[in-house]
């Protein structure tokens, strides 16, 4: 059975909506920053962000004069050795942390388990638990699940809302998302983490659907430590190294359950003996990932003179705009919003149930709107603001409210 085809007047409406909101767009010319034509609308920028520009020319740099030219001098004169933290320091404002608290390097997952583990080592004695976002990315949940074997202690996992009320005398510290990766739901970083101060434990949070769409306020927060991936919202590249915050009063209780030579006080030392660097280069493990790491210190010259709290307008703007158009040109009972309609509770990514979700976001895929398929029946758009238009938004619920009936239940 085919749907009613939602009359030209709504779409011209729509259409006229978001050439305004374009117009206004203080952040519009940053999408010339990235490799991006108009032959799709890429809404995955949560999963891989598109390339910016500058990556491809100084990676050629970096490829064919600081490893072809110089070589190992490269370690020294072209600054590779502090790449780790001097990027790190480039993602500081981002995440509301002020320079000093944040390395680069390693995966998400490794970085989870370092921060965890130092949580533990650092938490007051005779607690026993840790708390897991029961909703979480699989990997934060295996990687707790590994830190409490090692370190004899037990996991408990409690929806992110209920984590504030969970902590008790006999938590240690709590892993906890920002942003929900399948729902898109925003959880109060700052409420948790002094709740869980409040129950004497630390707050250990994971901003991968978080940083680069919103601000963190990390530092403000009194956050204690933090992870995440440079590959999504912050467009480093696939398998972009990850990042590691420690909170500055913390860094000299650090101690990392991966102390490699990198993260030594005197490296070149080759002292058989362990002694701890201090500060954020304490977080470091081995020899840093050179070339992804610098793809992303050039992916970040896109932020240049970017104010998060825009982005974060923005953001709202673009789902707001897309739920609208949902709303608008979808039947409702073919598609169900399953993130918060509140600003408060959002963040940069609508999702939404609908039976057949896999095939329609292939049908979608095909027609040139690129989300993604999470299962069992979301699909799932993510709206990064420095690259997404309102236009993209209309174009695609219109392809969705096209390919819906067809590849959808009917
Ligand atoms: C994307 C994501 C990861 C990715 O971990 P990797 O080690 O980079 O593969 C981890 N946690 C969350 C919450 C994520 O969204």
């Amino acid at each position: 059975m085919s749907e009613p085809v939602a009359p030209p007047a709504v779409v011209q409406d729509l259409e006229a909506r978001a050439a305004e909101l374009d117009a206004a767009d203080p952040l519009a010319a940053v999408r010339d920053r990235f490799a991006l034509d108009d032959s799709t609308v890429y809404l995955d920028g949560n999963s891989l962000g598109a390339l910016p520009r500058g990556v491809l020319p100084r990676l050629g740099d970096v490829v064919s004069r600081e490893w072809g030219e110089l070589r190992i001098r490269s370690w020294e004169e072209s600054g590779w050795w502090t790449a780790p933290e001097r990027v790190g320091d480039r993602i500081a404002p981002l995440v509301g942390a002020a320079a000093g608290q944040i390395v680069v390097g390693d995966s998400t997952s490794v970085n989870v388990f370092k921060a965890l583990v130092a949580a533990i080592r650092m938490a007051r004695p005779g607690r026993s638990e840790i708390l897991v976002d029961a909703t979480t990315f699989p990997t934060d949940g295996y990687i707790a699940a590994s830190a409490a074997r090692l370190t004899g202690r037990t996991v408990r996992a409690v929806p992110p809302a209920e984590i504030a009320g969970a902590a008790d005398e006999r938590t240690a510290a709590a892993l906890v998302n920002h942003v929900d990766y399948r729902t898109g739901r925003l959880y109060d970083l700052p409420g948790i983490t002094a709740a869980l101060h409040e129950a004497g434990a630390l707050a250990v949070w994971d901003l991968c659907h978080s940083a680069g769409a919103l601000p963190v306020g990390l530092d403000a927060a009194e956050a204690d430590l933090a992870v995440g991936c440079t590959y999504k919202y912050l467009n480093g590249g696939p398998g972009a190294p990850a990042y590691l915050y420690v909170r500055r009063a913390l860094q000299p209780l650090f101690d990392s359950p991966l102390p490699g030579w990198n993260s030594h006080a005197d490296p070149f030392g080759m002292a058989p003996g362990y002694q701890p660097a201090d500060g954020a280069p304490r977080g470091r493990v081995g020899t840093p990932e050179i070339l992804s790491l610098l793809a992303l210190d050039a992916a970040l010259d896109a932020w240049d003179g970017v104010d998060i709290e825009a982005v974060r307008a923005k953001s709202l703007t673009l789902t707001d705009f897309f739920l609208g158009c949902v709303t608008a040109l979808v039947p409702p009972r073919l598609v169900e919003p399953v993130t918060p309609a509140g600003h408060a509770d959002r963040g940069s990514q609508v999702s939404l149930r609908c039976e057949g979700a896999g095939a329609v976001m292939r049908d979608l895929v095909a027609r040139g709107v690129v989300g993604d398929f999470r299962r069992p029946d979301i699909l799932r758009f993510g709206f990064t603001p420095l690259y997404t238009r309102h236009a993209d938004a209309l174009r695609a619920a219109r392809t969705l409210a096209d390919v819906i009936p067809a590849s959808g239940a009917s």
